[in-house]
């Protein structure tokens, strides 16, 4: 399964790099991209590994609006 890495088992995370292709599966851990059947592509450059760090960190600060309001629905009901 492409989600999670076969080689050390962190979960992957699907980076698309243009919107009518199919999303390449970053592990952050090992470092490298593979593709929809968990082949190997090529190892990630210090540069995407930045940009893809800063992706992570929208997505970590989006969640935590989404879950913000979840609660204040909660307590309205
Ligand atoms: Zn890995």
């Amino acid at each position: 399964m492409t989600l999670f890495c076969k080689q050390c088992n962190e979960r992957r995370l699907p980076i698309v790099f243009a919107k009518d292709k199919a999303p390449l599966w970053i592990c952050n851990k090992c470092g490298n991209f593979a593709d929809g059947e968990d082949v190997i592509i090529r190892e990630v450059t210090k540069e995407e590994k930045e940009e893809i760090e800063k992706k992570l960190e929208d997505f970590n600060n989006n969640t935590t609006l989404t879950g913000e309001k979840l609660k204040r629905r909660k307590g309205v009901n």
